[in-house]
């Protein structure tokens, strides 16, 4: 991170004198504000007002905690990386753009300059002056534009350099969250498609208990795919476990049979009312 960019930003956004939090902030996490106050020699409250200024912008977070032993909240406060690269990126791409209109204007108009005062003025101003200075009447002079110019050339270049350092980091911290979120996604599915794969289970499961219990009453045949003459006492005892774990997990046999599937909708219920008569289930 250009770290001294940065603190020229955040005195930009904050004031003067503020950039020195950034220093305290720079590859830390959750710092206590008692102890930006303390290195910075500043009131609580005035740490604070710089915090909330850059928050606004959102190039710093901030989580807080109770103090058990005082009761009050004390912030502590994370420097945004990635959003302080965007505001810095967006900060040098408006200055680039300030530095050419400079340029522009430079190259093809004329300004005029009083030596004495060492005040510069544009062509209008000078003609709406009478090309004689307003604080002291000398005349003007016109001025060389060749500095200017010179100046915010090397000064374009150096902030396309900065920009160019900025954007790169800028890449690798965005090729790092896209890696984590990919990472995160994956795994994400995984888990989904294990929660998949059990409810699957389950209604197969449900699925052959149903056919199960149909079957004992000699009309499930029809209906279940895998519908089988089974020996009627093995069979009962089995429906007797059915109706005990769907009394457990539904405490209605009739519901669940009712809402499944519409042809058995009846016979079931009726099958239900006996399985509960037989094993003294509740109304
Ligand atoms: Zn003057």
């Amino acid at each position: 991170m250009q770290v001294k960019l940065l603190y020229d930003l955040v005195e930009e956004l904050a004031g003067a004198d503020t950039g020195r939090i950034v220093e305290i902030l720079f590859g830390k996490k959750d710092v206590n504000e008692f102890l930006i106050a303390r290195k910075m020699e500043l009131t609580i409250n005035q740490v604070r007002n710089i915090l909330y200024k850059l928050s606004a912008d959102g190039l710093v977070s901030f989580i807080r905690k109770k103090d058990k032993r005082k009761g009050w909240y004390i912030y502590y406060w994370t420097l945004k990386t990635e959003k302080c690269l965007v505001k810095l990126e967006d900060s040098l791409v408006s200055k680039i753009e300030e530095l050419k209109k400079i340029l522009e204007s430079r190259g093809v108009k004329r300004f005029y300059v009083c030596k004495s005062c060492d005040i510069e003025v544009g062509e209008e101003k000078a003609l709406e002056n009478g090309f004689s200075c307003e604080e002291c009447a000398e005349v003007y002079e016109l001025a060389d534009n060749s500095g200017p110019i010179r100046e915010a050339k090397v000064k374009v270049a150096r902030v396309e350099r900065n920009l160019k350092l900025i954007r790169g980091e800028l890449d690798v911290i965005r090729e790092k969250e896209k890696k984590k979120r990919v990472k995160a996604d994956k795994k994400i599915a995984k888990v989904e498609g294990e929660r998949k794969a059990l409810i699957k289970v389950a209604r197969a499961a449900a699925r052959k208990r149903v056919a199960r219990s149909v079957g004992v009453r000699g009309v499930g045949m029809s209906g279940g795919k895998k519908g089988k003459a089974v020996a009627k006492k093995k069979v009962l005892k089995k429906v007797k476990k059915v109706a005990m774990r769907s009394k457990a997990s539904r405490g209605n046999g009739r519901q669940v049979t009712g809402s499944r599937k519409k042809g058995k909708v009846v016979k079931k219920v009726g099958f239900g009312g006996k399985l509960k008569r037989r094993f003294g289930g509740k109304k």
